[in-house]
């Protein structure tokens, strides 16, 4: 399967320079989408997560397929000021623009494994971010599960000690 079928390339979104991935169109193909689900699926059982990590939005279109497969919890990273209780935070330099997120202090035990999905990796900065909180509180970063990789934006130099998979890549 050719995944970069069903993904559709914006051009100057959201602004100009940007070649924007969108996911949603690879998300309305039923099969498609739950084929994609299906190999991270497969990578977190072989990682035996115990839990699966997202940042919003699309870590969640992403991340609660994968969870509610393999029968185990969901923990949302979601922006400052969204999560309604005690939170820990990290601030994050994106692709384009910077931001902080945050994540409930309770949400993780220590030694869970843990895995982190996405819909993309770019800059890795997102995902080092969320990475940095679930250490934080004790979690095992087991494996990290993107849909697409932006090679050329060299996310994975900032994350050579994990293990990570990517269903399609962008040279
Ligand atoms: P990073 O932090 O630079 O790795 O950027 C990854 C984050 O930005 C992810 O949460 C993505 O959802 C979002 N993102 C960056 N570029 C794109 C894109 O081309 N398509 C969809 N999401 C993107």
């Amino acid at each position: 399967m050719n995944y970069k079928d069903y993904i559709t390339i914006v051009e100057d979104w959201p602004q100009e320079g940007i070649r924007f991935k969108d996911i949603t169109t690879l998300m309305q193909n039923g099969p498609v989408y739950k084929k994609a689900i299906g190999e991270l699926v497969t990578f977190a059982q072989e990682k035996q997560a115990d839990v699966i990590v997202g940042p919003e939005a699309r870590g969640f279109v992403v991340g609660c397929p994968v969870a509610t497969a393999l029968e185990i919890g969901f923990v949302p990273v979601r922006k400052k000021g969204k999560l309604p209780r005690e939170v820990i935070s990290c601030e994050y330099g994106l692709e384009y623009g910077k931001d902080c997120l945050t994540i409930h202090k309770d949400s993780i035990h220590p030694g869970q494994r843990v895995i982190i999905t996405d819909d993309l990796l770019a800059t890795g900065g997102t995902i080092e971010a969320t990475i940095q909180m679930v250490e934080e509180l004790g979690g095992e970063v087991v494996g990290l599960a993107f849909l697409i990789e932006l090679a050329y934006l060299n996310g994975r130099n900032k994350l050579t000690r994990y293990d990570i998979f990517s269903l399609t890549t962008y040279q």
